[in-house]
């Protein structure tokens, strides 16, 4: 499969740092880095771990993040920035055989655009009690879901997108439904029939699936180490948990379940349990 995986993007950053050594010796101006660092809230930090044997840990708030290996003995982290974020000096603890210790890396600003959306189904913008009850169990285990971390490496860090067709709502943007303000758009909106095939955006296990109010007929693909994919608002489910799929691997076919205005696919992308902008992997992302 000619995947653009990981370890040919090491040897795109080996031979450009080969060719710039001095550069890399302070700060490595890897393609990861080129690609992915983007430290505002919402966003991605790619912190250098420095050289190692043996993979370090590194955690951030508390949790922790994932970590791949650059060229040499290189580690990357590669840090999600909560929305909620203040710009600013953030640390992340990096621990290997020697210790512990505080890396400092520096947060941006973004500002995002506002979305006023007018919903018929008044209910989708105050649930009632039931609604509430519902919800509430819904959010539960999908944070739960965010909160897994196996062990695997991702097959790709420039993820593909799951459908192609124009974006109908960006990440970030603060959304007023019926004129009430709601949490801000926490994915990217692609506007697409219904019925168009999913595919998840890098190989992955399916560690949950459901039918949710809000995000309705839903599937979370696991790419390891925290850095996960969710699916909503689909028509129809094509897998089930436990399910190993490959990259482009078909998980469903749009719809427009839960609250929606019409067909589209949500796509949330998180790591460590922080959701982040989905358009900085498929290197869309404006500042
Ligand atoms: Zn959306």
């Amino acid at each position: 499969m000619p995947d653009f995986i990981v370890r040919s993007l090491i040897t795109t950053a080996l031979g450009f740092c080969l060719a710039l050594p001095a550069f890399a010796a302070t700060q490595p101006d890897s393609y990861i880095t080129r690609a992915l660092d983007k430290p505002v809230p919402g966003g991605v930090a790619v912190v250098d771990l420095g050289s190692a044997t043996d993979a370090p840990k590194a955690s951030y708030q508390g949790k922790p993040v994932l970590v791949i290996k650059e060229q040499g003995n290189r580690w990357l982290a590669i840090v999600g920035v909560p929305l909620t974020v203040k710009p600013g000096s953030q640390q992340l603890v990096a621990k290997d055989a020697s210790g512990s210790r505080n890396l400092a890396f520096v947060v941006g600003s973004k500002k995002y655009p506002e979305q006023r959306i007018t919903l018929k189904n008044q209910r989708q913008v105050n649930p009632n009690p039931d609604d509430v009850k519902r919800i509430e169990g819904e959010q539960v285990v999908q944070i739960q879901a965010y909160r897994s971390f196996s062990p695997g490496t991702p097959s790709n860090l420039l993820l593909d997108k799951p459908v192609d067709g124009p974006l109908s709502s960006k990440f970030g943007v603060r959304r007023f439904f019926n004129g009430e303000e709601r949490n801000p758009h926490a994915g990217l909106d692609f506007a697409v029939p219904t019925g168009t095939p999913i595919k998840s955006p890098a190989a992955g296990k399916v560690i949950l699936i459901g039918n949710y109010f809000f995000n309705g007929n839903t599937v979370v693909v696991d790419h390891g180490q925290g850095f996960i994919s969710m699916l909503c608002h689909m028509s129809r489910i094509d897998v089930k948990v436990g399910d190993v799929v490959p990259r482009g691997g078909v998980v469903g076919r749009v719809g427009s379940t839960g609250r929606a205005t019409g067909p589209h696919l949500h796509w949330n992308v998180s790591l460590n349990d922080t959701r982040v902008d989905p358009a900085i992997f498929i290197g869309a992302f404006q500042p």
